[in-house]
């Protein structure tokens, strides 16, 4: 990702009530070929962008959180614009509110983004072909096999702070 910069990144919904900023380039970014997210996006993949939530911040506007199915069954919460109704980001039950899965495609420039590896690949749409070399697991795989250490030492201080929140909570 170093080739793209560092950020920050802006992007919204297509109405423009709402924009957000990324202020440093995310941990991972997934391309999800699940039929979760194809059916979510309406297209053969969905395209994220893993970021701390402290390091996003609103330029304009607001978000509702719509409660929506998931492919864990934990369900996940989808940050959509109150008016247009795009879909910007996702909180899923495993990372909870403080990681959010950013659309890259409502990025102003996307292009900065491309996907660190291709997952659920089991159920990619036939026609859609990897670049030869791209990282692709046929489901789910181990951050520690994949990510760059910078990224896993970030997921480290989210999970610490995790496991002090649940530690409080167990008191
Ligand atoms: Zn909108
Ligand atoms: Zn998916």
């Amino acid at each position: 990702m170093s080739a793209f910069g560092t950020g920050p990144h802006d992007g919204g919904c297509t109405c423009r009530h709402v924009r957000y900023r990324m202020s440093t380039n995310p941990m991972f970014v997934h391309c999800c070929h699940c039929r979760w997210c194809q059916r979510e996006s309406g297209a053969s993949f969905a395209l994220n962008a893993m970021i701390e939530t402290d390091r996003m911040s609103m330029l304009h506007g607001d978000v509702d959180l719509v409660h929506t199915p998931s492919n864990s069954g934990k369900g996940q919460k989808i940050a959509r614009c109150p008016r247009c109704r795009v879909a910007l980001w996702s909180h899923y039950a495993g990372a909870g509110d403080a990681v959010r899965f950013v659309r890259v495609g409502t990025l102003d420039a996307p292009d900065r983004l491309p996907p660190d590896i291709h997952i659920f690949t089991s159920s990619k749409q036939p026609w859609v072909v990897l670049p030869p070399g791209a990282p692709a697991v046929p489901e789910y795989y181990v951050a520690a096999e994949h990510w760059p250490q910078a990224s896993l030492e970030r997921r480290a201080v989210l999970l610490a702070a995790k496991a002090a929140r649940e530690a409080g909570r167990a008191q």
